[in-house]
């Protein structure tokens, strides 16, 4: 197991339901939640069960299951009714401002967006 080494962020607690979270979609693979701190009127976080830390760290064998984070986020997005658009982000590492060590895309909408980003 490559990520067994790595140490357990929040987001494990949230999956195994050790501390709560608006978790409003789950699957075999992944998990959905309201954000705790949201930047936009929608604001939530797909998060693959398996804990990888980061995108810089996957390999070929994770492309089923990117894939398929993208694919859930898409389907939330539009079930969450942000017909006019919306971002996704996954922010990695020090200069991209990542903050939790477990894969994460935000889907954020239900505002206008800028680009480019901050
Ligand atoms: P990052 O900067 O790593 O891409 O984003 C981490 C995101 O996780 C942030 O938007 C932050 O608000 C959110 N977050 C951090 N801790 C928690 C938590 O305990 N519960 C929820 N729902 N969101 C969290």
């Amino acid at each position: 197991e490559i990520y067994g080494t790595q140490p357990l962020t929040i987001f494990s607690k949230i999956i195994d339901r050790t501390i709560p979270a608006d978790i409003f979609y789950e699957d075999k693979k992944c998990v959905a939640f309201r954000d705790v701190n949201p930047q936009a009127p929608l604001h939530f976080l797909v998060i693959p069960k398996t804990p990888i830390p980061r995108i810089s760290e996957v390999t070929e064998d994770d492309k089923e299951l990117l894939g398929h984070l993208l694919v859930t986020a898409s389907q939330l997005a539009k079930k969450e009714g942000l017909d006019e658009g919306y971002r996704l982000v996954i922010n990695d590492g020090k200069h991209g401002a990542q903050s939790v060590y477990h894969l994460h895309i935000h889907v954020i909408g239900g505002r206008q967006m800028g680009w480019p980003p901050g």
